[in-house]
């Protein structure tokens, strides 16, 4: 077994391509020493390494320490230098490095090998005794904090109160005297407060920083990082070790931090900051404001300090070719770490920077300009989900915020108002121009106004595909739902998080792209769709080939979805029409109506509204398919709650409150996601159906005469039988027919079925001699393939996810060997009845990158997803079809 790489311009083991081995660090540590740059020789310690030291109970197995010594000797070869030597010392810098960046590990451990002895060593070989000290006290600090779990203050303010009694500001006025008296301040206090004395011996030294770097990896604030942003908490880390170089010996010497492009921006311009005579952490520390490297990079707080274009010209040149060189090289903007030792340039990192979404997608399109990517390698760099950012109005990065509590992200944007806790208030706030947020235990279809009039909402139940969720990202509202510390107490008006308490009318801000909610009013920016997203986007349209629709169920979404590249509706849940004050009231005497007569009554009021609807939506959608679903949830969903409606329908139907609430009491169910919904509504009220059908077509046939190119699609919902959609499909025929008789006008349609019951996927070839075309709902087939209420999971699916038992929510990423198996089967057996059978997805997989993957891969004609996720959406279709060429 190999556990550990060397890495220096004489012998490297590694190269960039072994990041789950070497991590990101190590990775890059040696593909530049490969490169030829003029990188501190060293050795990593592998992320295998950590995955042992962890079984073997937190020991640094023999073989790996045997390997350890080894890269040591080496490198004491190519640099002359011993380790622990008094008169020629070698120091290491100790650095954690994962697969991927990850805040809450372990960072950095410097100047690891001093001791009384070598502090000596370093004073005469430097002829600087005052440095030697410096380096030694930076030592005893950092290794006491992050190896030995001091905490960090408790050092910190010695240095302080030895600056006071100076009577100096800055560290570098005290002199080789004072640390040296710092040092043994410094010895004393931690054998006071760990009853250990400091380790003096280097090799243990490094034995125990290399174990606390493999430590933590799992403490909390990492094992944290890694739920929140869905790291496989299997992978480990790797420990670089590093010869020291220095940037604290003098006013020649420097450290600093580059970018090849501006960050926020992606402006082509080099930009960065560094210090003259400090080490890596003061730049980080912000101690010292750190200057400008050169104008490009200057701003209002450190505009007259000295650039490093200034300050030393000819380093600053060779660091613009290195840096043009990394940049080429990873055909990416590159965050760069150096160091300036007396004059000379060393390269301690490189890695592909982090940058916000609209500068990803403008230095992807400059590369490509520039030759350096070409289009496919573009549209491969940009992680589909970061293009969220660029919809959404989002909470100004500047703005001071305070976080109180933490659900789940369930659609984007910055969202801030007043607390209301019931629909009618949020609607009549924002109708007096209020901000409002709306905050409910759960939503139901009941709250969809109140959802529209608010700037955000919050939940306190509920998962990804709840009703909160899939709402507000079809209305692109942001929303944080299942925010399980929020304790709501209606009655009271007030909501209880964390030891605070909220009452309505006080603010509260959301994020709903983390999920994070905040004290107060945050402020935010606006969303701006620049002219190289537009390119960018185009680029993704050529390579990819399934089509992209969007679940929209009004013609404002739908005029959304246009504006983002939809290319049809792939679901228009008709259910949502029903809400409107207007509506309510017949839908209400439609659910009672006790025979055939007064159903069809309380239908033919529906009629208009439901045909006025579908006259907005065909008109948005001029040219496309729209697809639309008929009837689906259970009635009870649509009963009147509150007293003030139970009265209002009694008065309406002419009948008494208590008959009102006995028929309410008939139409609970036990098990309404297994009950009574779905075509199951169409097989025993046909009526139902046969209104909706009837206004699709007359407004499609209406449509067209207005020079409208309608392409309506009528979609049966939760089908388990072929019988049951070969009646449904007779009934629609017949008012099909009847209408196009009425109107004298015949246009093109299509009927076809959701593929969202198990059984409907097994028989999905005998379903398929019925149908036109599949659409598949995994929402409802991740429910009952699972067994899993959807409404329900988020109460425990976070705790399998977290013990490895999912690998992700399966509600936001298709169980591919699963669910995904079903809907394998069904598009083959679909195709052997019917090969043009039309195939896409309706779930809200429809719109998340991974199962977007897997859809390409199933063959399916398109997915289908919520308006704002539409753009996601294309991009990765085009990624899809180019990972599966
Ligand atoms: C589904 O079940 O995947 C679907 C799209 O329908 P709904 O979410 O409305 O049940
Ligand atoms: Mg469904």
């Amino acid at each position: 077994m190999k556990w550990v790489y060397l890495f220096s311009k004489e012998n490297t083991e590694g190269n960039k391509e072994m990041k789950n081995l070497l991590g990101g660090k190590g990775a890059n540590l040696a593909e530049m020493s490969s490169l030829g740059l003029n990188v501190p020789p060293g050795f990593t310690v592998t992320t295998e390494a950590c995955i042992d030291f962890q079984k073997a109970g937190n020991q640094i197995s023999d073989s790996i320490k045997q390997q350890v010594q080894e890269a040591l000797k080496e490198v004491e070869k190519v640099t002359g230098k011993v380790f622990g030597d008094s008169k020629n010392p070698l120091l290491f810098s100790v650095r954690s490095g994962a697969r991927v960046s990850m805040p809450g590990m372990m960072d950095t451990v410097l100047n690891l090998g001093m001791n009384d002895e070598t502090v000596e060593g370093m004073s005469e070989l430097t002829g600087d005794a005052r440095f030697s000290w410096d380096s030694y006290r930076r030592f005893i600090q950092m290794y006491a904090n992050v190896v030995m779990g001091f905490n960090h203050s408790l050092l910190e303010a010695t240095l302080e109160d030895l600056k006071d009694a100076r009577g100096v500001d800055e560290d570098t006025e005290l002199t080789a005297e004072d640390l040296k008296d710092l040092v043994t301040v410094y010895k004393q206090i931690i054998l006071e407060e760990s009853g250990r004395s400091f380790p003096t011996d280097p090799m243990d030294q490094l034995w125990q920083a290399i174990g606390a770097v493999f430590r933590s990896w799992t403490n909390p604030r990492a094992i944290k990082y890694r739920d929140i942003n869905g790291i496989d908490h299997n992978w480990g880390t790797a420990v670089n070790v590093q010869t020291m170089v220095f940037g604290n010996m003098g006013d020649d010497c420097a450290t600093g931090v580059c970018f090849t492009r501006d960050p926020s921006t992606g402006d082509k311009r080099f930009f960065g900051e560094y210090l003259i005579n400090a080490q890596g952490e003061d730049v980080v520390a912000g101690i010292r404001t750190p200057a400008p490297i050169n104008d490009e990079s200057k701003n209002d707080s450190n505009r007259n300090l000295k650039t490093l274009k200034e300050a030393m010209g000819e380093t600053f040149d060779e660091l613009t070719e290195v840096y043009q060189k990394l940049e080429a090289h990873y055909k990416d903007m590159q965050d760069i770490e150096f160091t300036i030792e007396k004059g000379n340039l060393f390269i301690l990192q490189t890695r592909n920077g982090k940058r916000t979404a609209s500068a990803a997608i403008k230095i992807a399109s400059d590369l490509v300009g520039e030759g350096i990517l070409s289009k496919e390698e573009a549209i491969l760099k940009i992680e589909p989900e970061l293009l969220n950012q660029l919809l959404h109005p989002r909470l100004d990065p500047k703005a001071d915020k305070k976080v109180v509590a933490k659900g789940l992200p369930a659609s984007p944007g910055a969202g801030a108002g007043e607390i209301a806790f019931s629909s009618e208030l949020a609607i009549s706030l924002a109708e007096s121009g209020k901000k409002v947020l709306l905050v409910r235990q759960e939503t139901s279809p009941e709250d969809i106004g109140g959802m529209n009039a608010a700037r955000g909402i919050l939940t306190a139940r509920g998962g990804m595909t709840s009703h909160a969720a899939v709402v507000a990202r079809g209305m692109g509202k942001p929303c944080v739902a299942g925010c399980s510390d929020l304790v709501i107490n209606y009655s009271a008006k007030t909501v209880s998080v964390n030891g605070k308490t909220f009452k309505e009318g006080d603010h509260l801000t959301i994020d709903g792209a983390s999920g994070e909610v905040f004290e107060g009013l945050v402020p935010t920016i606006d969303a701006e769709i620049s002219k190289e997203f537009a390119n960018f986007m185009s680029w993704a349209d050529e390579y990819r080939t399934l089509k992209v629709r969007t679940n929209a169920d009004n013609p404002e979404d739908s005029e959304v979805a246009n504006n983002f590249g939809a290319e049809g509706i792939g679901l228009c849940r008709t259910e949502h029409m029903f809400f409107e004050a207007e509506r309510i009231l017949a839908v209400r005497e439609m659910i009672f109506a006790e025979d055939v007569m007064s159903r069809e009554k309380a239908l033919s009021k529906l009629l208009p509204f439901q045909k006025k609807d579908f006259l907005g939506i065909f008109k948005a959608m001029d040219g496309k398919p729209v697809n639309i679903r008929l009837l689906d949830p259970p009635l009870h969903e649509f009963l009147p709650h509150s007293e003030q409606e139970k009265n209002e329908l009694a008065e309406y139907l002419g009948i008494d409150i208590r008959e009102v609430e006995d028929r309410a009491e008939k139409l609970q169910e036990f098990n309404p996601m297994l009950g009574h919904r779905g075509c199951r509504l169409g097989v025993t009220y046909p009526e139902i159906y046969k209104m909706q059908v009837r206004a699709i077509m007359e407004a499609a046939v209406e449509s067209s005469e207005s020079n409208i190119t309608v392409m309506p699609e009528i979609m049966i919902p939760l089908v388990a039988l072929k019988g049951e959609l070969a009646i449904l499909k007779e009934d629609a025929l017949e008012v099909i027919k009847a209408v196009f008789k009425e109107k004298g006008k015949e246009i093109k349609y299509k009927i076809g079925t959701m593929i969202e019951l198990p059984r409907a996927a097994i028989t999905a070839g005998e379903i398929a001699k019925e149908a036109e075309f599949f659409s598949f709902g995994t929402n409802d087939l991740t429910q009952t393939t699972f067994g899993l209420s959807r409404d329900d999971a988020g109460k425990f699916l976070p705790e399998y996810v977290g013990r490895g038992l999912m690998p992700n929510d399966p509600f936001v990423s298709l169980d591919q060997s699963g669910v995904g198996f079903l809907v394998e089967h069904a598009v083959k057996e679909g195709k052997k009845t019917n090969a043009n059978m039309h195939m896409g997805i309706c779930g809200e997989h429809g719109g998340e990158p991974s199962s977007i993957d897997f859809c390409h891969r199933a063959g399916l004609d398109y997915v289908s997803c919520s308006p704002y996720r539409v753009p996601i959406a294309r991009l990765a279709a085009a990624q899809a079809a180019l990972n599966n060429k």
